[in-house]
């Protein structure tokens, strides 16, 4: 993810983004943002998440895993793939 303010790569996995309940902070420069689901990338990326999921699937089933697993795994690399920074409202306003 890209921070809206320094424009640098975010790790959406940092500390700092994740404390959820209060401010997220971009861990390189310290500005509060806002971590969102973008419809938009959700909506194009489910097309090859959908394909995608058409090959694991088998790999998962002659694995002996369940084909719940795979789905989940390929809806959370959607999600995780569709998630923006924003600069958080109630900051501008103030
Ligand atoms: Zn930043």
């Amino acid at each position: 993810m890209k921070c809206p303010h320094c424009s640098k790569h975010v790790n959406i996995f940092s500390r700092k983004l994740n404390k959820f309940g209060s401010l997220q902070l971009c861990p390189k420069c310290d500005k509060p943002v806002k971590s969102y689901l973008n419809i938009k990338w959700a909506a194009i990326l489910f097309i090859p998440a959908f394909i995608m999921l058409q090959v694991i699937k088998p790999l998962f089933l002659s694995t002996g895993l369940s084909d719940a697993l795979a789905t989940g795994l390929v809806c959370g690399l959607l999600v995780l793939f569709s998630m923006k920074l924003k600069v958080p409202n109630d900051v501008d306003n103030v």
